[in-house]
């Protein structure tokens, strides 16, 4: 028997069978949804029921200096949630529970492990609504959403996740409870302590609860508008314009044609390939039908030259399905970059000249009206083949990069994105973030070597 096993029993005698061991009950638990692959097998998976559980866990852990992932759902799509090889995996799947709707204050109390659109459906039933929208919230938790700071396909319209965080409950590595924020709609007492966790994806410190801001669920039938282009830069500069102009919709998405191509072959809705790119959104009000009318006009001005507005969510349904439509079709090697919304244009014709210059070819979907791109690469599964594909999303990356943008608009860094954070962030940005790191876990044993 190790030292570790020893140990473990201690943990065992806290959790019960909220402790799980052997490789055939963990795996489900040691990887996310990314291409990453973890480094060898944990030693156990805490399905924790309560804060006083992750605290237990935590403790333990600080005290056996054993790393620490943390994982909500595992649908990330940075490798943030893999296990460490003989490592603890911290699952908060079964801390689901809604605690509180507010109605008066346009608030939730939940706990960290609660499916993203059980939330939203529940707010539903008081005629309010959780604005973040990421394309997995039938599978994301909202704890992950927070430690992600996910996006998604209203971003346009309410912003990211960070935008509808109040207040949270969060454990430290060494097991102590802390809360940050309030219930009001104004608070600036101390460093907005709030924020630092919102996106640090699970590196100091495990949500155990938060408090989200609700908004009413607008009246009226919502619209769903398309336009097809044959140009995906003319596609660019109609979205720049659209999110200029007075009336900015909803959901405004992108589909490249090879992205059309591989959702209809994965999940058909008769779909018509554009010759270049197809934009897809959603207007909500009163005068939802009239906006969607006023966007589609837009797009003809800008080259569209096919436009419609429909009462169905039929394509924003196949957007949805965006990624598991690549991953049927093998498709991993993908990036997530942003850029500012006027240099969409310019980002759309780089990534065709960069998919030119190295012969693969590239598919785009966009939650355009945020200058957020998902680019993928067809590459073939040999490692020559990887390699390749990954020197296409390099380009792509500092293409952002000069075009004013960002490495990773939604999905963080995790260990995926690790060798371009220094691409984006100067020495100095990168020393403090460490410094935070070391004074919030100074073990280093919260989800080490990722991130930051
Ligand atoms: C089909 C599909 C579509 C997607 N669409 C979008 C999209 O539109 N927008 C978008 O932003 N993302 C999207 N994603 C990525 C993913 O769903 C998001 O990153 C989501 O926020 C992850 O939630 P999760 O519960 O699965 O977290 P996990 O994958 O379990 O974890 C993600 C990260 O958060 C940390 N973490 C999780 N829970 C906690 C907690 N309670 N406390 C501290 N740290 C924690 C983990 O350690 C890890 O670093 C998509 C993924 C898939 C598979």
């Amino acid at each position: 028997m190790t030292k570790h096993d020893a140990d473990l029993d201690e943990l065992r005698d806290r959790l019960g069978d909220r402790l799980l061991t052997g490789d055939e009950a963990m795996a489900p638990y040691t990887r996310d949804a990314s291409r990453a692959v973890p480094d060898g097998a944990p030693i156990a998976v805490v399905r924790a029921e309560s804060t006083a559980d992750v605290s237990a866990a935590l403790s333990w852990a600080h005290a056996a200096n054993i790393p620490v992932s943390v994982r909500g759902a595992g649908t990330g799509l940075a490798g943030g949630a893999n296990a460490y090889r003989g490592g603890l995996v911290l699952s908060l799947e079964r801390m689901n529970r809604v605690l509180d709707v507010d109605v008066a204050n346009r608030l939730a109390v939940v706990q960290p492990g609660l499916v993203t659109a059980q939330l939203d459906a529940r707010c539903r039933e008081h005629g309010l609504f959780f604005p973040p929208d990421p394309a997995s919230a039938r599978i994301c938790t909202v704890g992950g959403n927070i430690a992600t700071n996910a996006g998604g396909l209203r971003c346009v319209a309410h912003g990211v996740t960070a935008d509808s965080v109040a207040a949270l409950e969060v454990v430290l590595a060494d097991g102590r409870v802390m809360r940050t924020g309030a219930r009001t709609r104004k608070n600036v007492v101390g460093y907005d302590l709030t924020r630092l966790f919102i996106g640090s994806e699970g590196t100091l410190g495990v949500i155990t609860e938060a408090t989200v801001r609700l908004k009413p669920v607008p009246e009226g039938r919502p619209r769903t508008f398309r336009a097809s282009f044959a140009s995906v830069e003319d596609a660019g500069r109609a979205v720049t314009a659209i999110v200029n102009g007075p009336t900015p919709p909803e959901v405004l998405e992108l589909m490249d044609a090879l992205s059309v191509e591989i959702i209809e072959a994965y999940f058909p809705t008769g779909l018509e390939t554009p010759t270049g790119a197809m934009l897809v959104g959603q207007t909500v009000g009163p005068d939802a039908a009239a906006r969607a009318e006023a966007i589609t006009r837009v797009c003809a001005e800008h080259g569209a030259d096919d436009t419609g507005v429909s009462d169905t969510d039929a394509l924003l349904e196949a957007r949805r399905r965006s990624n598991p439509a690549l991953n049927a079709r093998g498709l991993k090697i993908s990036c997530d970059v942003g850029v500012p919304i006027a240099a969409l244009a310019d980002v759309f014709r780089g990534v065709a000249g960069i998919s030119a210059r190295h012969g693969l070819r590239v598919s785009t979907v966009a939650h355009a009206g945020d200058g957020n791109l998902h680019c993928t690469v067809e590459a073939e599964g040999s490692p020559a083949g990887i390699a390749a594909a990954d020197r296409v999303i390099d380009d792509i990356t500092r293409l952002a990069l000069a075009l004013g943008g960002t490495i990773s608009g939604e999905h963080g860094v995790g260990s995926l994105k690790l060798h371009e954070l220094p691409w984006q962030q100067d020495a100095v940005a990168l020393e403090v973030q460490r410094a935070i790191k070391a004074a919030l876990d100074p073990l280093g044993i919260l989800t080490p070597g990722r991130a930051v």
